[in-house]
């Protein structure tokens, strides 16, 4: 399958890895939007939350508190945000499920 978040699960596309273990995969984004910009990603090909099952749900669990873990060791205790866009109109533009975890300034409401 021609995914780019695969092939950095795989390895033929390198990637700044913060975590790693059998379900899932942390990385630092290629173009940061934030001091610390890090994508949060199942290893298992998930096209998008709008794709997960109930199945999904450990695995979307396990996902939320390696991005709070890795938040705390990122030494974001002032704050963070998790943003998960879904689909076209929720600016998806890498059609495997991922987190961002975004951090080290201000955020700001309403999002882009
Ligand atoms: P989306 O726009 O789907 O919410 O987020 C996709 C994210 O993946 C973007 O922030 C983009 O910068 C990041 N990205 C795209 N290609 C690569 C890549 O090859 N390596 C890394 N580390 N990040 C990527
Ligand atoms: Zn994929």
């Amino acid at each position: 399958m021609d995914c780019i978040f695969c092939k950095i699960v795989d390895g033929s596309i390198p990637s700044r890895k913060v975590r790693e273990d059998e379900s899932l995969l942390a990385f630092f984004d290629v173009e940061p939007k934030a001091p610390i910009h890090i994508l949060v990603i199942p290893k298992k090909h998930v096209a998008s939350l709008a794709e997960a099952k109930a199945d999904d749900e450990a695995l979307l669990g396990r996902l939320l508190i390696a991005a709070a873990e890795i938040a705390r060791e990122q030494q974001l205790g002032k704050g963070f945000r998790v943003v998960i866009s879904t689909g076209a109109e929720g600016g998806q533009t890498v059609d495997h499920l991922h987190l961002h975890l975004l951090g080290g300034r201000q955020m700001h409401w309403p999002p882009g």
